[in-house]
């Protein structure tokens, strides 16, 4: 789009061009509205970070029937891996399966490369009609007697106006913060990712994870990965590289004084890690931070003439079973879109009618699920979650499997004394299982 079109009146302004934003734009601009997505990178997803699999295909099924045959994707995942980590020893839950959900169409998860897969999915938003502004920064909101009327970009003459302004912009959104919808984040609710794309034959690949054609395997792991510091790690196989980075809580980075990329260059040097990772070569280094605190960051969601989705609205699930955020930044564009498409049909934008966007949230699932999770993230970045039980569960699967001529213990008592070497005490792990059936079970 020209710069010349800026000065031109829009049913909807979209900021930012990543999965929420194109979301919403595809389903605005294929309900007849005049549709503006604004991106502040060259094109959508230059500087975008994922793990990244994408969960929930069939969420994206819906608006678009069988994406992954024309969207640049990488492997269905069909594996998944919890790894509790020592320094020495790998302790883990590996969970593997042909069943149709997973193989057949439309397939549960997909690893993807950002910069590839936002870039098609925006021009899917512009195929259907949407105006793609690249490189173009949104400053500010414009206000009129209480009302979001358009955007201020950093451009000459870059005011823009439109009905209605859906906050995409990501984790660190200006405008949510601008209009009052959204605090100061707090460095203990926020993570840190460094990433790495590694190249490797797609041979090795395969033989390595033991993988069969676009099959793909997701590994999280928990416990030495990031020594003191709070966080986990992941390893994901794409076609011809791995993706796997270390994400570390900011607070607990910032208080053990940790640099992240030498986290990173621990992880992978750990013995199960390291073999996985040889003879690969470095493709892309890239950080970004993660709204990892769940249902306690989530901000307003809407104001007159506003909505806001996304990383924008906290909506990112960090769980240490999940890391989810692209589904659900998908499911909150579409939904923001479709209260916009309502709004503007009844020329009515105030902040009851945009509280569509609500309830659109409510009936998807998008708020109950982070309401079920709200005490996990506080759970998985607790002190002995992150490292006296890693440990345990390393030290005490060392001695149950060792064969040294001593003595066989029974399952309680070699908990017991493994417990026990490790600094664990019997009131706090009650105490911990109650945290953890708080967190995950009820
Ligand atoms: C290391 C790491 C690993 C992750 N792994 C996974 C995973 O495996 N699976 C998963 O589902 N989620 C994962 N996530 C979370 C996921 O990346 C986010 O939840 C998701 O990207 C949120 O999408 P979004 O569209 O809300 O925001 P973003 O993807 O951050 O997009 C925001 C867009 O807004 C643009 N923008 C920002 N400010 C402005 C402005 N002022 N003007 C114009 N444009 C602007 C940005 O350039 C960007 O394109 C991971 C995150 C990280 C960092």
């Amino acid at each position: 789009m020209t710069t010349s079109k800026t000065s031109e009146h829009f049913d909807v302004i979209v900021v930012g061009a990543g999965p929420a934003g194109s979301a919403a734009a595809l389903v605005t601009a294929r309900a007849g509205l005049k549709v503006l997505l604004i991106e502040r990178g060259e094109y959508p997803g230059a500087k975008n970070v994922s793990g990244a699999v994408l969960y929930g295909s069939a969420i994206l099924h819906q608006l678009i029937p069988n994406w992954w045959e024309q969207a640049p994707v990488e492997r269905h995942v069909t594996r998944r891996e919890l790894a509790l980590l020592s320094p020495t020893t790998s302790v883990s839950l590996d969970f593997q399966s042909v069943a149709p959900s997973y193989v057949d169409p439309p397939f549960n998860g997909f690893t993807v490369l950002r910069p590839k897969f936002d870039r098609w999915f925006a021009a899917q938003a512009e195929a259907a009609g949407a105006f793609v502004l690249n490189a173009t920064v949104v400053d500010d909101v414009l206000r009129e007697k209480g009302q979001i009327v358009g955007v201020r970009t950093r451009r000459e003459a870059g005011d823009i106006r439109g009905d209605v302004v859906i906050a995409c912009d990501g984790v660190n959104s200006w405008l949510a913060r601008k209009v009052g919808l959204q605090r100061q984040l707090r460095t203990h609710e926020l993570a840190l990712g460094v990433k790495e794309v590694i190249g490797l034959d797609e041979s090795v690949i395969r033989e390595r994870f033991h993988l069969d054609g676009s099959a793909g395997v997701a590994r999280e792991y928990i416990g030495a990965v990031t020594g003191s510091v709070h966080g986990g790690a992941f390893l994901y196989t794409n076609r011809n590289s791995l993706s796997l980075g270390v994400i570390s809580q900011l607070s607990s980075l910032v208080e053990q004084k940790q640099r992240a990329y030498e986290l990173l260059e621990a992880f992978k040097a750990h013995p199960s890690v390291a073999p996985l990772v040889r003879g690969g070569t470095l493709r892309e280094y890239s950080a970004h931070l993660i709204p990892e605190a769940g249902y306690s960051m989530i901000p307003k969601l809407f104001t007159h003439g506003m909505m806001v989705a996304g990383d924008a609205a906290g909506l990112c699930l960090s769980t240490g079973i999940y890391i989810e955020g692209i589904n659900y930044a998908i499911q909150s564009g579409r939904a923001a879109g479709d209260a916009a498409i309502a709004a503007c049909e009844r020329r009515e934008f105030s902040r009851d009618t945009l509280s569509k966007y609500l309830d659109l949230l409510r009936k998807r699932h998008v708020a109950g699920d982070f309401h079920a999770y709200r005490h996990a993230p506080a759970f998985v970045n607790s002190e002995r979650l992150q490292n006296l039980y890693p440990e345990l569960a390393a030290r005490g699967s060392e001695a149950l499997f060792r064969v040294d001529g001593n003595r066989k213990r029974k399952l309680l008592p070699l908990g017991w004394r493994t417990m026990r070497e490790v600094g664990g005490r019997p009131h706090q792990v009650l105490k911990d299982i109650y945290h953890a059936g708080r967190a995950y079970l009820w």
